[in-house]
């Protein structure tokens, strides 16, 4: 008679995870985590195999902000777990929906110096909404099914499981993994169902819609939580309808197209110093945002709060916070106008202050750059660049950005007029982001081009991803913007290079016109080297129609940028 057939720990796992909905998982595979990475790919979930869990993390962080499901993360136990860390915490920092699952050492010998032995969960707690361990193989699937809805529920986040080896081992028959399987899915609906759905707040919605109708000089602010909720359709009628100008933060641009005309990006400072009412959606009033305080925001502004963490209201005091889900919260706001609608038109006062403001600021930025600069400076290729993302219409490519001038600079440059197509170092200023975002937005979008403008010292961080990058076949075309280092190389005074260790390269500095084209070209992707806008413009054009991987390095004047960028204040 055959023998029964049975379900390792390995095969469970990937199961339940393809039976929540997983459709892909970042990683790297090692003991004692190999077969999970082959089972959940048998199960459905593709597996998308990284050269370092840091930047595998990163797109897990990522693919949860582009899809709205937890991005999954898979690592080895002990190092690769620390490694995972940065994608954890970056998550949570962002709150964005992830899944870290380790491997981790065998029970029976944790305590006495097991291979790649660490606590994993005392690790990995300070990070995640939800740190937990299956001690045996009948745990995983309720487990994988728990860890998945704690990171997505409330305010979004990161979540971890850890597997032990011994029971990545474990066997159990299949009509005992399909039950368990089966209950597991069964809770999870059982628990959405029966959670608790913020508390009615007609009355804030109410006030929130007459300190609008009321306000001399309204803003609504969207942040990326709106994006994340998928908010745009809501947003964008409640500006047309009422004519309030907006502002987004770096990861809100697009939930509204920065080409409308009641877009206050290039009046930033007029809004938020004038404003009265500001209904800011998604988005914390934290260092981004000036903490909603004097003196760049004017003492006597109103703010209404909407957001799906109570505790972010409670943190911030707002005149009026509403705790929900952006689309939902803002359908509701745009439903009580509906009764008593107004609209500030195009002569209010407010509204003509703003347009024209915005309109001088885009007029000399437009003007600088109009300038065909060569050697590069930043405005330059970020215009060739711009325009030649325009001319790819819709879908829209996602741009991923980091760096510090580079991002900076291009943050006002760049034109997102769709929501979700701008990532970038995000609320903890997390560079080396870059390779992974990559990854994670051409399989989570595979309709749109992907579009990386990188620093090279941002770049480096994850550079050994264009390897991933050819192995997958993405349609990732990275620009790096190669001005010999940080903020630009060696910039030290003469009273700074000084002391025994003065012949060493400046702590800013890189090897000089580093041949970064050629790290693609090593694994068979295009490489291009570009000094000006002819070839930059070509480079663009050619690799743009192959979406194929490519890296356009773009040499820049090492000195037109500035030192940490915007922030000097900080460093
Ligand atoms: P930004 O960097 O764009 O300013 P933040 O990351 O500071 O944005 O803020 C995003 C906010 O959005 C967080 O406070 C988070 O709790 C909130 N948020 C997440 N999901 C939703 C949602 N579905 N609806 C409303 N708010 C949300």
């Amino acid at each position: 008679m055959a023998a029964a057939a049975t379900v390792d720990g390995s095969a469970l796992a990937g199961r339940a995870l393809a039976a929540a909905g997983a459709r892909h998982m970042f990683g790297v595979v090692g003991i004692p985590v190999t077969s999970l990475a082959s089972r959940a790919a048998a199960a459905g979930v593709r597996f998308l195999a990284f050269r370092n869990e840091q930047s595998a993390g990163y797109a897990a962080a990522a693919y949860g902000f582009l899809t709205g499901t937890p991005g999954l993360l898979l690592t080895v136990s002990g190092p690769g777990c620390v490694h995972g860390l940065a994608g954890l915490s970056h998550a949570t920092a962002n709150a964005w929906p992830l899944l870290m699952v380790s491997g981790s050492c065998d029970q029976a010998d944790a305590g006495r110096g097991d291979f790649q032995e660490l606590d994993q969960i005392a690790a990995t707690k300070p990070f995640a909404k939800l740190a937990v361990k299956a001690t045996t193989i009948a745990d995983i699937p309720r487990l994988v099914f728990q860890a998945l809805n704690a990171a997505v529920s409330g305010r979004p986040g990161g979540c971890y499981l850890d597997i032990p080896s011994d029971v990545l081992h474990q066997s159990i028959p299949e009509s005992e993994a399909v039950d368990l399987i089966a209950a597991a899915a069964a809770a999870a609906a059982d628990s959405a169902a029966s959670n608790p759905s913020p508390p009615k707040q007609n009355s804030s919605i109410e006030k929130a819609a007459e300190l609008l109708r009321r306000a001399e000089r309204p803003l609504v602010v969207i942040g990326k939580g709106a994006a994340y909720a998928r908010a745009e359709e809501a947003i964008r009628k409640l500006v047309d309808t009422t004519g309030i100008p907006f502002l987004p933060t770096p990861m809100g641009k697009g939930v509204v197209p920065d080409s409308h005309p009641l877009s206050a990006t290039a009046a930033r400072s007029l809004a938020i110093g004038q404003c009265d009412v500001a209904l800011v959606v998604g988005a914390r009033l934290n260092w981004l945002l000036h903490f909603g305080e004097p003196p760049k925001w004017s003492k006597d502004v109103k703010f209404i709060l909407v957001d799906v963490c109570e505790e972010e209201i409670e943190l911030r005091k707002p005149h009026v916070g509403i705790v929900g889900d952006a689309k939902k919260v803002v359908e509701l706001i745009n439903r009580e106008i509906k009764d008593d609608p107004f609209c500030l038109g195009r002569s209010h006062p407010w509204v003509e202050a703003i347009t024209k403001k915005a309109k001088d600021n885009v007029l000399k930025m437009e003007a600088q750059l109009a300038k065909d600069v060569v050697p590069f400076n930043f405005l330059t290729p970020l215009r060739i660049i711009r325009d030649a993302i325009l001319a790819e219409g819709s879908p829209a490519p996602i741009v991923v950005s980091e760096g510090a001038n580079t991002m900076d600079v291009g943050r006002a440059v760049l034109v997102q007029n769709e929501p979700r197509t701008r990532l970038d170092a995000g609320t903890w200023g997390t560079m080396g982001v870059g390779l992974g975002y990559c990854i994670a937005a051409a399989v989570a979008e595979p309709e749109r081009l992907v579009v990386a403008v990188e620093g090279d010292s941002g770049y480096g961080f994850s550079a050994m991803e264009v390897e991933t990058l050819v192995r997958y076949q993405l349609p990732v075309v990275v620009i790096v913007f190669n001005n010999n280092g940080v903020y630009g190389g060696d910039r030290r005074s003469p009273d700074e290079i000084t002391g025994p260790h003065k012949d060493d390269p400046a702590p800013t500095s890189f090897v000089p016109a580093a041949g970064y084209h050629k790290m693609m070209e090593a694994f068979g992707g295009k490489g291009y080297l570009v000094e000006t806008p002819d070839e930059l413009k070509s480079a663009l054009s050619e690799s743009f129609r192959a979406r194929k991987p490519a890296v356009i390095n773009c040499i820049i004047d090492p000195y037109a940028g500035a030192e940490s960028g915007r922030m000097q204040h900080k460093n």
